[in-house]
């Protein structure tokens, strides 16, 4: 057993605070992690906050995560100390299912949460990447390329595979038209990756604030989802459209702008249910569709593809201490891009 030090949610309501907690001393198939930096995802405000039902505090968050290898267990065969590794959204699966054998494991009722999850034994609570150490299995830790700096590819963990995973899936790639909408977290790497893969990329954002950024990502295009002329302008443009954002948005407009055979991707999850009129799917043989995360194989081939393209997130590094602000920050879309708590912080 280590004594970590981390900050927690307590409650609901409650501001994260500092805590102590234990973790396991590493068995012979674990890999001992000190974290050097967590990326701040929305969706640790969304459990923090119990807004998703079913929290359990206290909750230490945080599911982007970079550090160094501080041990290994005898039969740890992939890692050795010194090597830069990462931890993603989960830290187990159930490997009886079959469904493991086609590297899926994200969408199985056995997957282990990073944080605000059980372990395996069914008793202990998981705990997240906002602290200062980590025992997670072989199996799902991760290699961070070398020329890739930590605080930037913590983001890739979560941000980055939820956007590499729907653009592999449909094929974005040269000859492909994909748009990202919302430029944020997860639409800035979503823009970045697509690009990367040779695809035609345009930014539908809200307005034209984050331009020159987006195109400094590797968008060829940029629209202004407040000005109506852009959806006619670019009606059946798309091959590919991933949706990054929350906010119920006009749906069938959207839609409208696939080509036929088109698939529209949600990775942002509306609060209410999604309308949309069934014509606009028949009239062009078009898919709506869903994607989270990605599985642990796709997880690596994402971060070997970054360490390739020299690509990871535009970050804000943080204190630990300023985590509360930076919630309240990330709820306001005021962060470019991306959260990243400097881990050492924590000792201060
Ligand atoms: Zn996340």
């Amino acid at each position: 057993m280590t004594i970590t030090r981390g900050y927690a949610a307590t409650a609901a309501k409650a501001p994260l605070t500092p805590t102590t907690f234990e973790r396991r001393a590493p068995r012979e198939d674990d890999v001992s992690i000190d974290i050097k930096f967590c990326g701040v995802c929305h969706s640790d405000i969304h459990q923090a906050r119990d807004e998703w039902g079913g929290a359990a505090f206290p909750m230490v968050p945080g599911h982007e995560v970079a550090g160094i290898v501080s041990a290994v267990g005898s039969k740890v065969t992939k890692f050795k100390v010194g090597d830069h590794v990462g931890v993603g959204c989960f830290v187990d699966s159930c490997t009886q299912c079959a469904t493991r054998n086609v590297d899926l494991e994200q969408y199985m009722p056995g997957l282990v949460q990073t944080y605000n999850g059980v372990e395996g034994d069914g008793v202990t609570p998981t705990m997240g990447g906002y602290s200062e150490h980590m025992v997670v299995k072989e199996g799902y830790v991760l290699s961070i390329p070398d020329n890739l700096p930590l605080d930037a590819a913590a983001p890739l963990l979560c941000a980055g595979i939820t956007l590499y995973s729907p653009l592999h899936h449909w094929k974005a790639g040269p000859g492909k038209k994909v748009a990202i909408i919302g430029m944020g977290g997860l639409g800035h790497m979503g823009v970045k990756l697509a690009h990367a893969m040779g695809a035609d990329v345009t930014v539908l954002s809200q307005s034209l604030s984050k331009q020159e950024d987006g195109m400094r990502f590797g968008a060829a295009h940029y629209y202004a989802t407040s000005d109506a002329a852009t959806f006619d302008k670019l009606q059946g443009e798309f091959d590919l459209i991933i949706n990054t954002v929350g906010a119920n948005i006009d749906w069938n407009a959207y839609i409208n702008l696939l080509k036929v055979d088109g698939t529209m991707v949600l990775i942002g999850v509306p609060e209410k249910p999604v309308p949309v009129m069934a014509h606009v799917l028949i009239g062009g043989r078009r898919t709506l569709a869903g994607s989270m995360i990605g599985s642990i194989k796709e997880t690596q081939e994402m971060l070997d593809f970054c360490g390739k393209h020299d690509i990871v997130a535009d970050i804000e590094l943080i204190k630990i201490q300023d985590i509360n602000d930076a919630y309240d920050r990330v709820i306001k879309s005021d962060v470019r891009y991306r959260f990243v708590i400097d881990i050492a912080s924590l000792a201060a």
